[in-house]
């Protein structure tokens, strides 16, 4: 809830007062249990501070965090790893995120140790289970993360966040380093996991193509701001907000905007971002009032807000479906 995330660029700068990131700037939103939530946007749109944020792997300058309706940013240390056995994350790139040292067993064996879980037995047990609930088997097992594909490498990281049980998953661009036909095989994977242990993804990703197919929601965010949120259904059949449009513009055979709206120019830096609209420099729709006022978010119908001058609270009415 109007969760904001500022941090000092952290580099040796040789100026007196470091840039401020903005990479969060008054996010809300609410998962609901047994989701696919999609948050979409351009690489420094604030999305995996976003998902860091919401998992206290990063704190918050302000806002707060609720976990079925405890603020998780009140937390003690205790209360945050007994809380870490419920969710957790996988990233894009496995080779950085999988100990390289250690085999496939030991990988998935850690969280289990660390959390104190189960004995020897039921250890194991769990380990095989998780392993072949990934599509992979016992042979991996003594492994190394190198002697496995990109595919193998990134099931072997969903076994990981698996292997606790847990009930929410980040997944901050976990397909994106893919082979397209691989890509397919993970989110399938994704879709069949989620209904057996009833599991809430957060799905991060710059690829929109890939987050309308697997998500129920969306949420696209511009220079730490969420500019539209709604199911995926509407947003796919006729997005709202200019930026949306033109990512939605983009993709190929996308019959839902007319004409390809361009973008112009590069993301403004973070540290620096426009008044007014901050999507006001690359908008092709743009008129005075954007440069100078921040548009509000209005919300269109209970499950669809969008932040843009464009639109008014009381055209709602107007809107049938
Ligand atoms: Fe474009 Fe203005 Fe809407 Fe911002 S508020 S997206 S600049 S039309
Ligand atoms: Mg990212």
């Amino acid at each position: 809830d109007d969760v904001h995330k500022h941090y000092k660029q952290n580099r040796k700068s040789i100026f007196y007062h470091p840039p401020v990131v903005k990479a969060m700037n008054g996010v809300s939103f609410t998962l609901k249990r047994g989701e696919s939530f999609g948050l979409v946007g351009e690489s420094g749109s604030g999305k995996s501070t976003t998902g860091q944020v919401i998992l206290q792997l990063l704190k918050q300058t302000s806002g707060s965090i609720k976990y079925k309706g405890k603020d998780v940013t009140t937390f003690t240390k205790k209360q945050l790893k007994e809380w870490r056995k419920n969710v957790q994350i996988v990233f894009q790139d496995p080779y950085s995120s999988l100990n390289p040292k250690k085999t496939i067993e030991w990988i998935l064996h850690e969280p289990l140790t660390i959390h104190n879980i189960g004995d020897k037995a039921f250890r194991d047990k769990r380990i095989l289970e998780t392993i072949e609930d990934v599509g992979l088997d016992a042979s991996f097992l003594d492994r190394y993360p190198h002697q496995l594909s990109g595919g193998q490498r990134q099931r072997v990281a969903i076994a990981s966040a698996l292997i606790l049980e847990p009930e929410f998953i980040v997944i901050d661009e976990g397909v994106s380093a893919l082979d397209v036909s691989v890509q397919a095989q993970i989110l399938n994977l994704l879709n069949k996991l989620k209904d057996k242990y009833t599991l809430t993804y957060l799905f991060i990703s710059h690829d929109l193509n890939v987050v309308q197919y697997f998500c129920d929601r969306i949420a696209i965010m511009y220079l730490g701001e969420i500019v539209e949120m709604g199911k995926t259904e509407h947003i796919g059949a006729k997005p709202k907000h200019p930026y949306a449009e033109a990512l939605f513009s983009a993709i190929p055979h996308m019959e839902s905007v007319q004409g390809h709206v361009p973008l112009k120019g590069d993301i403004p830096d973070p540290s620096n971002p426009p008044h007014g609209c901050p999507f006001h420099t690359r908008c092709v729709k743009a008129t005075d009032i954007c440069a100078e006022v921040r548009p509000q978010p209005v919300q269109w119908n209970e499950s669809y807000q969008v932040k843009c001058h464009l639109y008014k609270q009381a055209e709602k009415v107007k809107v049938t479906s």
